[in-house]
């Protein structure tokens, strides 16, 4: 409990908010809006707190914040506390998609709309909207970078990691990056390093969830850096030679991509390596800068937040939220929002972060 951080904000001076859309109104500490974010251990669900707070200045709603550290039990208590506040929407990403559905089920059977943030909650009627990046073209431009950079000739040796299996995201992003590897590998431009269900899959241009589920459980890093460290370490112990000098990594986000090229770039076979990552966390972001990690995808949080209470403001209003497409969570076809990535890499990472005011230059050595 002491890793709970709750934020309270947005609550109008006289007390008196969400007038509109026939709410009742914040007295005895009504919230509004209600946020459940997977986890403070990962720099991304940290930004993503900071930049809802940002968002939420000016808001007239009151709204909480609240973290689930890694447990979906924690993350259903923390649905049930926003519930006894009166929340009329929960905005939630979810540690595990599908164990959250009795969390989201709850909040159901008390009329809250509720809001998939980033990740998919599956197998489940009780989800209404979902406002996501595009995690297909997340997989998409990391298997293209590696097209694009891991150099001439055939036979290069590929590595490939992929995030938890409990978040759909996962399947999604590796879905995009085996749509452009895959031809590579039927080809023969890269050999595959790390993974037997991988290589007997090779020649199929699209995966069932199924086949993805078994690449998964080979190369999954769990989201965790050490997990990811010491797979990396495992795979080189295992790989002969003609599988090291200059090779390619896929790596799934940051936090997997900086302990994987640590432990590529300390063993005295691998000559380069290309190694991608996502999410422009501030420590990939100097380590792209340094020359150790050779890209990241950015996924502007801002636009999410604002995404995500842009709907929620709508529905306290009683109005219909705009949506581009939909999601198939399982259970039924979810109505989405989603917002395009962007490849950054050193050339890029001035344009791209600093002068969007993403970040400042100060934040980082050797710009
Ligand atoms: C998010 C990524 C994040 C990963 C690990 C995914 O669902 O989309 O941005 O790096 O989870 O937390």
């Amino acid at each position: 409990a002491i890793l709970m951080a709750v934020v309270a904000v947005g609550c109008s001076d006289d007390g008196e908010t969400s007038a509109e859309g026939g709410n009742e109104g914040s007295k005895g500490g009504k919230v509004n809006i209600g946020i459940v974010l997977p986890t403070k251990d990962e720099p991304r669900w940290v930004q993503d707190e900071a930049r809802f707070n940002d968002a939420l200045k000016d808001t007239e709603y009151s709204t909480e914040i609240l973290f689930s550290q890694g447990s979906s039990a924690k993350e259903k208590e923390n649905v049930e506390t926003l519930i006894s506040k009166g929340i009329d929407v929960l905005i939630i990403a979810p540690h595990d998609g599908a164990a959250a559905g009795a969390a989201v089920e709850a909040a159901k059977k008390d009329d809250i709309t509720v809001i998939a943030y980033d990740r998919l909650i599956t197998d489940t009627d009780a989800v209404d909207y979902y406002v996501t990046f595009d995690s297909v073209a997340v997989g998409e431009a990391q298997g293209q970078y590696l097209i694009d950079n891991a150099g001439d000739g055939k036979g290069i040796p590929l590595y490939l990691y992929a995030g938890a299996a409990s978040d759909n995201n996962a399947f999604l992003f590796f879905e995009g990056a085996w749509n452009k590897l895959q031809p590579k590998i039927a080809d023969g431009t890269f050999v595959i390093a790390n993974s037997s269900e991988a290589e007997s899959l090779k020649d199929k241009a699209e995966l069932s969830r199924d086949e993805l589920g078994r690449i998964l459980g080979q190369v999954t890093t769990n989201w965790d850096p050490n997990e990811s460290k010491n797979k990396a370490q495992t795979h080189l112990t295992a790989a002969s030679t003609d599988l090291k000098g200059d090779v390619a990594i896929l790596a799934p986000n940051d936090g997997t991509s900086r302990a994987i090229a640590d432990v590529f770039g300390t063993d005295p076979d691998i000559s380069s390596f290309v190694v991608t990552g996502q999410d422009a966390e501030k420590a990939s972001i100097q380590y792209i800068i340094d020359g150790k990690q050779s890209m990241t995808v950015f996924k502007d949080v801002r636009t999410l937040v604002v995404d995500a209470m842009g709907m929620a403001v709508d529905i306290l209003k009683g109005e219909t939220p705009e949506t581009t497409g939909t999601y198939d969570n399982g259970s039924k076809e979810v109505s989405a929002k989603q917002t395009d990535v962007i490849v950054v890499e050193q050339k890029n990472v001035k344009s791209e972060l600093i002068d969007s005011g993403y970040y400042e230059a100060s934040e980082f050595s050797g710009l």
